[in-house]
């Protein structure tokens, strides 16, 4: 009898086991599927929708993005907007609703996807690398391919304008160094752009900001480019005014010596600029101590165009004149380079 009541008891039990288990497992699936879209990040939403979409139909997504369009939408309304410094490209597809990626998800793969970010209209993309968005509209769908700058360019060079925004650099009787860096630049921009070969340019920077330390090392890198150059301008190790002028280049003393070498670039473009300016050779310096030259995964040379602790030269340095000489100095030195086949 006892025995009897046992069983029975035992057999409730696990009646009641079982059935809690498959209740409470439902209902934590149920919930878990609930919550899932709300906290997919964006990249969790991409492999979702577009696994989905390869068991469904026959097609297989490699290497590229694709999204239904709002219709009668054409590429040329799209704004792509890419920011290579940070590896970040941006998307905008104007006048869609809140939910449209919801209903139209965002399909495809790329290994070189580091972070996808969706609201509204706008798709934000974090790539491994520098790549240059491809974007084609066919039957209302838009194909997105990602593309090296290598594909796009015969040549990719990057040129870097010493400190900005908040990062002044030397200040002397008020004029600020971050200002010629950027002046010069700009004036080589003017030369580059007038350029007819196929050389892809990046820069750190073309305005008044501050990118990091990392962002400007590792843009070489990033874009597999040929050669870095950054332009800067000297000071005395006091500071003071002194008679002291002249151009020197600086380059990682570590890195190996032999052919197209850091230091032959750098040599290239003391020779370049000293000639275009007519300024007095310093030589080529060690400047493994430099972060942006130790870090540079390619050749890298940082031209210190001029002293603004000698008087003279400060008045040169903010000349228009004489920052066009420069600009030239280092252009005759990117071409030279690249033709000795960096
Ligand atoms: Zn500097």
């Amino acid at each position: 009898m006892e025995g009897r009541i046992l069983k029975i008891s035992s057999w409730i039990l696990m009646i009641t086991v079982v059935f809690s288990a498959v209740v409470l497992g439902q209902f934590t699936m149920i919930h878990r599927r609930e919550m899932k879209r709300e906290q997919m990040s964006g990249l969790q939403m991409l492999a979702y929708y577009t696994s989905q979409a390869e068991e469904t139909g026959d097609v297989s997504f490699r290497h590229q993005l694709r999204l239904e369009l709002p219709e009668g939408m054409k590429a040329e309304d799209i704004v792509i907007e890419n920011d290579y410094v940070s590896q970040n490209i941006m998307i905008e597809i104007p006048g869609v609703e809140k939910d449209y990626f919801v209903e139209h998800p965002l399909l495809g793969r790329s290994n070189h996807i580091n972070d996808l970010y969706m609201e509204h209209g706008r798709i934000e993309i974090t790539m491994d690398a520098v790549y240059e968005p491809q974007i084609k509209v066919q039957k209302g769908i838009m194909y997105l391919d990602f593309v090296r700058p290598q594909a796009v360019y015969d040549k990719v060079v990057v040129i870097d304008a010493g400190h900005g925004g908040k990062a002044p650099g030397a200040i002397k009787q008020g004029i600020m160094e971050k200002d010629i860096n950027l002046a010069i630049v700009q004036e080589l921009k003017a030369l580059l752009d007038e350029n007819d070969q196929n050389i892809g340019i990046y820069y750190t920077r073309t305005e008044d900001v501050n990118p990091t330390f990392v962002q400007r090392a590792q843009l070489g890198g990033k874009t597999g480019a040929n050669l870095f150059i950054s332009v800067h301008s000297n000071s005395t190790v006091d500071g003071q005014m002194s008679k002291y002028s002249g151009t020197e280049v600086m380059y990682d003393e570590l890195k190996g010596e032999e052919g197209l070498s850091s230091k032959h670039l750098a040599q290239i473009c003391l020779e370049e600029a000293t000639a275009a300016m007519g300024s007095k050779s310093n030589g080529v310096t060690h400047g493994n101590n430099i972060f942006i030259i130790r870090n540079s995964e390619v050749p890298a040379a940082l031209i210190e165009v001029g002293f603004m602790t000698n008087q003279e030269e400060l008045s040169k340095l903010t000349s228009k004149d004489y920052q066009k000489k420069a600009a030239q100095g280092i252009y005759n030195a990117i071409l030279r380079a690249l033709e000795e086949g960096y």
